[in-house]
């Protein structure tokens, strides 16, 4: 039987995001969702880095709001379901319907309001990425805004508003997605957690060492945590660049950085992404309906269906449902 595929980070056009149902130029749409049999799909409500005042946190918290309103009226559509936990993502995939799910990047959309994860929840998603590329109020990122006036740190890791913010998203059952976070905020916010962590979009630093992704120290805090590495298909991430050339690399690639974090870590702490319509495609993979390319290359290299199961969506299910029987609400 065919596992339940969940793609754990696709961004979507913002403003003026096309009607998804019908074939577009994105990456992602129902069309490619069905052609590529993936049953869950994770659409992120990204809020880029700006200037940390006022102005700049409402318009922040504006865009998400309106980002996840959006999501959640693509689930509307006949044939889809909008899904804000694992039981109702499972009984969707039994029902041959694929899940639509919402995830806010960028805790900079929080701006010092901590009662905006608790509203982000009510309105269906299911994780929050810390930071972007920029440090903001909550967390050091793993890649400074050099103009936006960024020093090397800020906090230094986690500042009080983010160690806070940490213990609300425990509390309301918002996953902590670590992805784009600096390795010192990753690891003290992995220390800190009631609750799993998940980086949503990374690959292994061990292959690559590139400021996203994952050191072998970061896999270890995060599966002491129960949590969850998604290797994401971001070329760049994968294989270094060629001088004067941009990164190249395939479906075998993404599967390396699979099997490094499998060896290091264990299966269950593993997973995958595409990061599609947010720079993510490589040879093979690079539109949603091209996605059995990844399974047959996992299958090929001997991967039974319960492994492919759990690195397609078990584990994530299980990190998710971990998350919501620790809240408190
Ligand atoms: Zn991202």
């Amino acid at each position: 039987m065919t596992p339940l595929i969940l793609d754990s980070h696709i961004d979507i056009r913002w403003p003026d995001p096309p009607d998804w149902l019908g074939e577009t130029a994105q990456c992602v749409d129902l069309p490619k969702l069905r052609a590529g049999g993936v049953g869950a799909a994770v659409f992120i409500a990204y809020v880029p880095q700006g200037p940390r005042d006022h102005a700049g946190h409402r318009a922040a918290a504006a865009r998400a709001s309106a980002m996840l309103a959006h999501i959640r009226a693509r689930g509307a559509a006949e044939g889809v379901r909008f899904c804000a936990s694992p039981e109702e993502a499972e009984a969707a995939f039994a029902a041959r319907q694929p899940a639509v799910l919402a995830a806010v990047e960028n805790g900079y959309a929080m701006g010092h309001d901590l009662g905006r994860l608790g509203e982000w929840r009510r309105q269906g998603a299911i994780y929050l990425t810390l930071t972007h590329d920029g440090h903001n109020a909550l967390a050091d990122s793993a890649r400074p805004k050099k103009n936006l006036g960024d020093a090397e740190e800020e906090h230094g890791g986690l500042s009080a508003l983010g160690r806070a913010a940490i213990a609300e998203m425990n509390r309301v059952g918002l996953m902590l997605d670590c992805a784009h976070v600096s390795k010192k905020a990753m690891l003290e916010a992995c220390a800190l957690s009631r609750a799993p962590v998940a980086v949503t979009h990374t690959a292994a630093a061990a292959l690559n060492p590139h400021p996203r992704n994952l050191d072998d120290e970061q896999l270890e805090a995060l599966r002491a945590t129960g949590g969850i590495a998604q290797v994401t298909a971001v070329a760049a991430f994968l294989k270094p660049a060629p001088p004067n050339g941009a990164a190249q690399a395939g479906v075998s690639d993404l599967v390396d950085h699979v099997e490094h974090m499998i060896r290091r870590i264990g299966l269950d702490h593993v997973g995958i992404s595409s990061d599609f319509d947010g720079g993510g495609g490589v040879q093979g993979w690079m539109h949603a309906g091209e996605t059995p390319a990844v399974t047959l290359e996992l299958i090929r290299r001997g991967y039974t269906a319960r492994e492919i199961g759990l690195l397609w969506s078990g584990n994530f299910l299980r990190v998710w449902r971990q998350v919501l029987r620790l809240s408190v609400t």
